[in-house]
């Protein structure tokens, strides 16, 4: 067994509602207070001089500095799995061309394809942990990972595939999706329904013989998929039992009541989900996924409604979008925090957003709360209240990570 501590303060996240809006004086903050590990997980949380005399035979890894605790970051929706850049794409955005001239003049999506159709299933697993690597430096222990840059079945596999040799070396868990779904690629020869029903019959039976995912995602929007397409492949999908996440409403709206419709587990983005949109995700399961760096990285203005629908008592979760196009900043706190402060979001919203709100998105319950049985995964700030966090907006990076009990 192991005492950490002390720190100046432990905000453990225990003790909230799942959905709807969160005061600041609702979190529990402990002071002076140590967490005890035994293998993978938490034993108690409390006062260090008390847990330092209950289990004398403890070994102390004493921390001599001011310190804030909280859980680890759980990032539920990224797209770190491609090679090449589109710094390019983005050069062009800021000269002021459209998503229709960048993607006239080679970049887009298409451009992430062909070189991750290009890069060896290690180049790409090595990829991914590198990008990993910087995550977990920001204190992200659990991280959400798309294919969907292949978009035939062999490189959909390698993708998925590399996402789990990527896992087996990460120190962080990667929870891979298949997102072949993503766009109808231009070398497929049919409808965008032929490719859909491709996928079905060729790609997903190999998905669970080799247990590479159990989670699918469609990329709802007049430049991928219809209402009409999304729904046939979501009943399939539903009729295999796989975990339904989908990028909805971000141009146009439309696919958030669809994700409701088949209880999917998160709908992701909703920039443009107007009052309707919203009062269907608040009354259902379905976690509704912010995704701020996209806004940033396109240059848009409209985010998602998160005061809205906490207001509402949707559960709300805020992710990175990590990806080469839209969102290739990857600075999932940096993200939060100014978004938090452009929606109004409180502390407690923005922390819960991003650690058992987020866990909800992936049905993982064994993460993103500080308390007995649950995973040790939780991440130090060099600072000695946690309002400073958010205050720094992101800047202020944890000192130390700890993954499964273990310092990373
Ligand atoms: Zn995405």
């Amino acid at each position: 067994m192991k005492l950490i501590g002390p720190f100046t303060q432990l905000l453990t996240m225990r003790g909230l509602n799942l959905r709807g809006s969160l005061q600041d004086d609702q979190l529990e903050v402990l002071t002076n207070a140590a967490i005890l590990v035994a293998e993978k997980n938490i034993i108690e949380v409390g006062n260090f001089d008390d847990l330092r005399k209950k289990y004398p035979s403890a070994n102390v890894e004493y921390i001599a500095q001011k310190t804030v605790a909280l859980p680890g970051f759980i990032d539920v929706h990224t797209h770190i799995c491609f090679a090449g850049d589109r710094a390019n794409d983005y050069a062009m955005r800021l000269s002021g061309k459209t998503y229709l001239e960048i993607a006239q003049k080679g970049g887009g999506i298409w451009s992430s394809v062909q070189k991750t159709r290009e890069a060896s299933l290690d180049e790409l697993a090595s990829l991914i942990e590198s990008r990993a690597a910087r995550h977990i430096k920001d204190g992200v222990t659990t991280i959400e990972v798309k294919s969907g840059y292949g978009l035939n079945v062999a490189q959909e596999l390698k993708m998925l595939r590399a996402i789990k040799l990527a896992n087996k070396n990460s120190k962080a868990d990667l929870i891979a999706t298949c997102l072949a779904a993503h766009m109808k690629p231009r070398d497929f020869e049919g409808l965008a329904i032929d490719y859909l029903e491709n996928i079905v019959k060729n790609l997903l039976p190999i998905l669970r013989e080799e247990n590479l995912t159990n989670r699918a995602d469609i990329f709802v929007e007049k430049t991928a998929f219809t209402i009409d397409e999304a729904r046939y492949y979501l009943a399939e999908l539903q009729k295999l039992n796989f975990d339904i996440t989908v990028h909805a409403d971000q141009f146009s709206a439309g696919a958030s009541a669809l994700a409701v419709e088949f209880d999917a587990v998160s709908a992701d983005h909703l920039e443009v989900s107007g009052e309707a949109e919203i009062a269907a995700i608040a009354k259902s399961n379905t976690v509704a996924v912010a995704l701020p760096g996209s806004s940033y990285g396109l240059g848009i203005y409209h985010m998602t409604p998160a005061r809205k629908l906490l207001d509402a008592s949707a559960i709300v979760a805020i992710a990175s979008d990590w990806n080469p196009g839209s969102a290739p900043m990857g600075d999932l706190l940096a993200q939060a925090a100014m978004f938090g402060i452009y929606e109004k979001l409180s502390a407690a919203e923005i922390f819960a957003a991003l650690t058992f709100r987020a866990a909800k998105a992936l049905k993982l319950s064994d993460r993103g709360i500080i308390e007995k049985n649950m995973l040790a995964d939780f991440q130090l700030y060099p600072l000695d209240n946690y309002q400073q966090i958010l205050y720094n907006q992101g800047k202020i990076k944890p000192f130390a990570v700890y993954k499964n009990g273990e310092k990373i």
